[in-house]
């Protein structure tokens, strides 16, 4: 039987935990509702000989001070991302590896050429695409483009307004410099679990907030389906969404949320990506001298035209491969992205023929022992329904001059809006799209809510802006200042593949220099 009138001070809506871990420092009274049967929400991990194999988010950059931080606390292992040797770049027919010269494979220079420069002139046009931005271009820069752009967030340059594109490099900043990037041995879920024990018996799974009713007084009353069949209703001061814009556009508001908010959140849309392991007896590729990294370097155009690749080429379906073996070698494997029109093929592959297509394009990037695979994982993320896909959620062009204040995506989703606050990734203003953006966003939300109770409970939005406290420092929101900011600048020239956890990152630009044709497949 359904508990009967609950009531709490905080509830959290959505099982990632992170704003759950700073939110109950609070002192306050909270209840976490997930929609699914498992926490975790886009860290999901499953076992294989004592470590944990990710489906989901993975790496953690040097930066990200707050995910190291409960790495530890959780008392975690974390390991880097093995590097050595040649990366392969796989154009649309043809194989190169990354110390040889005459194919030049350098995402830095996208990010110099194309988004440094456009940062610096402003857009001038919200209805541009990303598309727009490589537009001058030669061939090869713009297949490189879109690959940063596939490969970082999961969809295709003309998706995605160049707005939204810019901000999102500038929000991937992190305080550190260089690309180190690490994986937790035990597995990226590990710590949602550990922070499931510190919240004892709180959350509640299967259970869906379908609609958030706010009274006269400010008190919220939020309705929740439970497996699907039984309706109760959950009393709190302040409800708190950690879950991404796709999933807050399924409830309903009342009295409505400002109609310019929720219609930049019934805009947004999530990325497409599937997400693979391919397991082995040993790491073949090491002994060959290669790191494991792959890149499918290909235009959109390319992939578009259907009699430009066919379906036995590894471009067809694969963004980009990595290592995945744990640092005790327990586990070998290698790690498959699909995203954007590759997932789109990929998930066109009918089920039982995917892992035998995956091997063998692997032998064409790797060799024929690719073909040896003794365990083989998939996870389509936009199979996840509450979810809807990854990393994370997007925008498209002619969107970005909605919600609170034009022209920034963070103040429109960040915002409060009376005793309902946005924490989750989405609504982070550094770090969006990962892990650390998530901690970062529950951070924020904690402080929204213990100015609101110092001040008797009055709706954060409402309070005068900007609040100073001393313990608090400055927590009104962060404004980003178009062009003439030289910090901005700076954001963007220190976030270089920031946003590009996929392996690229860790392609020295020694390396990227220069590279020559080794062999020719097709
Ligand atoms: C394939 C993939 C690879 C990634 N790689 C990395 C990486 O290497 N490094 C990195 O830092 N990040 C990575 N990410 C991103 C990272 O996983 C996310 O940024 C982070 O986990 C988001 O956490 P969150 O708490 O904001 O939201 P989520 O994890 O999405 O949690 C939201 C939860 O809310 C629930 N929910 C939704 N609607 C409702 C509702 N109405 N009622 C109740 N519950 C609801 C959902 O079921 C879900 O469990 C990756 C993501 C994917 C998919």
């Amino acid at each position: 039987m359904p508990e009967k009138n609950i009531e709490t001070d905080v509830l959290i809506v959505g099982a990632g935990l992170f704003a759950a871990m700073e939110l109950q420092k609070l002192g306050q009274k909270i209840f976490v509702v997930e929609a699914i049967n498992r926490i975790g929400g886009r860290l999901l991990s499953y076992p294989v000989n004592g470590t944990g194999v990710d489906l989901g988010g993975m790496w953690i950059d040097e930066g990200h001070q707050n995910t190291l931080d409960l790495v530890t606390a959780a008392g975690l292992t974390k390991i880097p991302q093995y590097n050595e040797g040649n990366d392969i770049v796989f154009t649309k027919d043809e194989s190169h590896y990354s110390n040889d010269s005459s194919y030049k494979f350098d995402t830095a220079e996208v990010e110099e050429n194309i988004l440094t420069t456009n940062y610096e002139e402003g857009i001038t046009n919200e209805f541009k695409t990303s598309r727009d931005l490589a537009s001058h271009s030669d061939s090869r820069t713009h297949a490189m483009f879109d690959y940063f752009v596939r490969s970082s967030l999961c969809c295709e340059p003309s998706e995605i307004s160049a707005q939204y594109l810019l901000e999102d490099v500038i929000s991937g900043n992190r305080p550190g410099v260089g690309n180190t990037q690490y994986r937790i041995r035990e597995g990226a879920q590990e710590l949602c679990k550990y922070l499931q024990k510190q919240l004892n018996d709180t959350i509640k799974f299967n259970w869906t907030v379908t609609n958030i009713y706010i009274n006269e007084k400010g008190g919220c009353h939020v309705s929740c389906i439970i497996n699907n069949s039984t309706m109760i209703t959950i009393k709190c001061k302040y409800v708190v969404l950690a879950i991404p814009p796709t999933a807050i556009a399924k409830i309903q508001f009342n009295p409505s949320i400002p109609s310019n908010k929720y219609q930049l959140i019934q805009k947004s849309f999530m990325g497409f990506v599937i997400k693979i392991h391919v397991i082995y007896r040993r790491a073949f590729w090491r002994k060959n001298g290669l790191s494991g990294n792959a890149h499918c370097v290909v235009s959109e155009e390319d992939l578009n035209k259907s009699n430009n690749l066919d379906n036995s080429n590894p471009s067809f379906a694969i963004t980009t491969v990595v290592d995945g073996c744990d640092d005790n070698m327990k586990v070998c494997a290698l790690v498959i992205f699909s995203c954007g029109i590759q997932a789109r093929n990929f998930s066109s592959i009918p089920k039982d023929q995917r892992k035998p297509w995956i091997t063998s394009a692997l032998s064409k990037l790797f060799g024929p022992e690719a073909e040896q695979a003794i365990g083989y994982q998939e996870k389509d993320w936009s199979l996840e329904h509450t979810i809807g896909g990854g990393y994370q959620s997007l925008l498209g062009p002619g969107s970005t001059h909605l919600g609170t204040e034009k022209g920034s995506y963070y103040e429109s989703i960040s915002s409060s809006h009376k005793h309902i606050h946005f924490a989750g990734t989405e609504a982070a203003f550094n770090n969006r799209g990962y892990i650390e953006g998530a901690i970062e966003s529950g951070k924020r939300v904690a402080k929204e809510i213990k100015v609101s109770l110092q001040h008797s409970g009055k709706p954060f939005m409402e309070l005068p802006q900007p609040i100073i406290d001393d313990t608090l420092g400055n927590v009104s929101r962060p404004k980003i200042e178009k062009k003439e900011s030289k910090e901005n600048k700076n954001r963007l020239n220190k976030s270089k593949s920031g946003k590009f956890w996929l392996g690229v990152a860790a392609i020295g630009a020694a390396v990227l220099t220069s590279m020559i044709i080794i062999s020719k497949r097709k």
